[in-house]
């Protein structure tokens, strides 16, 4: 049987280790060429000579190598694959004539890649990346299905395809582009496009200014402008607050009406608003995806939090995602954790006064809100590591803090950091490696040099580092960032389990609403207390249903629950339910206990 070999690239480092995927290798040892050394000098595996022992998987000391098995998908089924020992894509999502189309999966599965498959801003190669088949060829291949049509009409330059790229941050290499110039190069309508996203009073701001959730309002203004046949828009939630992903989802959906659109989020909330079906994508990370045929949205998401999908005998996870209610326990069920009085910060152009509030035991509570009104600012001085200009925070807990940027410093690995941490600043180190590095898959990760991490391994490590540290109470600041939605669920019942374990307490800034809706019993609202965002304001903790409510007051925007799953699904502007829940002030439903 053929194998699957991946060599992760950049995590390959012939020059510092002793070239142990070949010495063990046992067909090597036999003699055969199963490993040999690249140009580059870096290890070639043969597929055909492997036997598919994994030495080569566990000696390598950066983990750096992958063998599978080849997928269920037949080999036919390959529509592209980069090079040798590196990812293959099988299968592709099918675009409609009209309407939005999801794609739901982990990262590093092939999202991306089909998105530029379909774009043609790569042409698919049918696996064959030595030989590439021209797009007759392409067509051929295709006849009689869905996509014969499609390719035909992009080797043509018949269809126009349009990309929001995902990495928006790359925006800010353009230096002296204000944003109203940037979007103008759509060639559409960009004052249009750039009120529909509220960036009408930025559109002389230069692209390098600004910050990451403006780059990507500007890449989806931009986008939205381009008159095209088909648009992608690859992971848009990213780096936006809870209201833009709401005002968002609303511009992709309006856009669907009238356009082919395609979208690649983790964000099930927003996918599941925007989306009217969905593809769900599975295989191995970095080494091969397959994805599957389409489903109605609703069907998607319950199949994907159910973790089993039997028509293609794939399952997702071991058990489902259920979503049940938290609500406030009785007064007498309920020990005080730490009550804080009124803080006020005053930076030189932003203040921020936060009412008193109590937290409990056993008890996490979310903190919503816009960006850039003061939620990571009062994170921070509760941490101890701002100090407040009026007020004082509680100072004797024993806090762990996970800030929302995470830096890579120095060549660190994980296992270096955590034998450091272990001499000083408390840390439990059995947790880390009993519990936090099987749940949080951090075990192939742990000598990897932390600049070798992706953004999502590097999260998952800055997670379980801080909740490794015996603390009172838990300060998480965008835990979900860059989390693929498996991993988001995933964390988010760790962190349930682990709170309500040790009776600790956790804050969760967060902009994830089933993230926010699987953890948190209480909820603090943040809010600008002008539009210049100048001043903010926070406020509750409120039990879970109320500060849900003071928050989607503000937007306009209903949620009901889905009958199966119980998760949250955002009502359709206008509908009967929408303008009844309105009426009645009832903007989001709690699931039954
Ligand atoms: P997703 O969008 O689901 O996160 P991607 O399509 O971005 O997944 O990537 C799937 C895999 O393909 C990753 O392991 C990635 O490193 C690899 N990959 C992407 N582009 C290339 C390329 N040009 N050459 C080799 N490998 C690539
Ligand atoms: Fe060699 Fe394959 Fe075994 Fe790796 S898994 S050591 S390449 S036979």
């Amino acid at each position: 049987m053929a194998r699957i070999a991946v060599l992760l690239n950049d995590r390959c480092h012939p020059k510092e280790c002793q070239g142990e995927c070949q010495a063990y290798c046992p067909p090597v040892r036999m003699g055969q060429d199963c490993i040999v050394w690249g140009e580059d000098g870096k290890p070639v595996i043969s597929e055909v000579l492997c036997i598919g022992c994994g030495i080569c998987v566990h000696k390598c000391p950066f983990s750096a190598i992958k063998i599978l098995n080849t997928p269920e998908a037949a080999e036919e089924e390959i529509v592209h694959r980069y090079g040798l020992n590196t990812f293959r894509l099988y299968r592709l999502p099918i675009p409609r004539p009209r309407g939005v189309v999801g794609l739901i999966g982990p990262n590093g599965i092939g999202k991306s890649t089909a998105i530029r498959l379909l774009s043609g801003t790569e042409k698919p190669n049918l696996g064959r990346y030595q030989d590439p088949p021209d797009w007759e060829e392409i067509v051929r291949h295709y006849r009689g299905t869905e996509l014969q049509g499609h390719f035909q009409r992009l080797s043509r330059g018949e269809i126009t395809a349009e990309l929001k790229p995902q990495y928006v941050d790359q925006l800010s290499q353009r230096t002296g582009v204000a944003l109203g110039e940037y979007v103008g190069e759509s060639g559409g309508d960009a004052a249009a496009a750039l009120a529909a996203l509220g960036l009408t009073h930025r559109s002389d701001v230069p692209l390098e200014t600004l910050s990451g959730g403006e780059l990507q309002l500007a890449a989806i203004a931009r986008s939205l402008a381009t008159r095209a046949d088909l648009y992608f828009f690859d992971e848009p939630s990213n780096y936006l607050d809870i209201v833009q992903r709401l005002n968002v989802a609303r511009v992709l959906r309006e856009l669907g009406d009238r356009a082919s659109v395609v979208v690649v989020e983790h964000d099930l909330v927003l996918l599941d608003y925007i989306a009217d079906q969905a593809h769900l994508l599975y295989g191995e990370e970095a080494a091969f995806g397959v994805v599957t045929s389409p489903l109605p949205m609703r069907t998607a998401i319950n199949t994907y939090l159910g973790g089993y999908l039997r028509e293609e005998n794939v399952r997702f996870r071991p058990e489902p995602i259920v979503f049940t209610s938290h609500p406030p326990k009785p007064a007498s069920q309920r020990t005080p954790r730490v009550t804080f009085g009124r803080l006020v910060k005053r930076f030189p152009r932003f203040a921020l006064e936060v009412g008193g509030g109590t937290l409990y035991k056993g008890e996490i509570v979310g903190i919503v809100g816009p960006n850039s009104v003061g939620k990571t600012t009062f994170v921070r001085m509760l941490a101890g590591m701002e100090s407040p200009d009026e007020g004082s925070p509680p100072s004797t807990l024993r806090v762990s803090y996970k800030p929302q940027y995470l830096r890579a410093t120095g060549a660190w690995t994980l296992n270096e950091r955590v034998a450091s941490l272990r001499t000083g600043e408390g840390f439990d180190a059995e947790l880390f490696q009993r519990e936090l590095v099987p749940t949080l898959r951090l075990g192939s990760l742990l000598d990897v040099p932390l600049p070798d991490l992706s953004g999502g391994e590097l999260q998952r490590a800055a997670v379980g580092l801080a909740l490794a540290r015996p603390a009172d109470l838990y300060l998480l600041d965008e835990p979900s960032a860059y989390l693929d939605s498996n991993e988001r669920m995933n964390v988010a019942r760790l962190i349930r389990r682990i709170v309500e374990r040790e009776a600790s307490t956790a804050l969760i800034v967060d902009h994830d609403v089933y993230f926010l809706d699987l953890t948190s019993d209480a909820l603090m609202v943040f809010r600008a207390k002008d539009e210049q965002k100048t001043a903010g304001e926070g406020e509750g903790p409120f039990p879970m249903r109320e500060g849900m409510n003071r928050l989607l007051r503000d937007v306009e925007i209903t949620f009901r629950r889905d009958e199966e799953s119980h998760r949250p699904r955002i009502n359709k502007v206008g509908s009967v339910l929408d303008r009844e829940q309105r009426s009645r002030g009832e903007y989001y439903y709690e699931p039954a206990a």
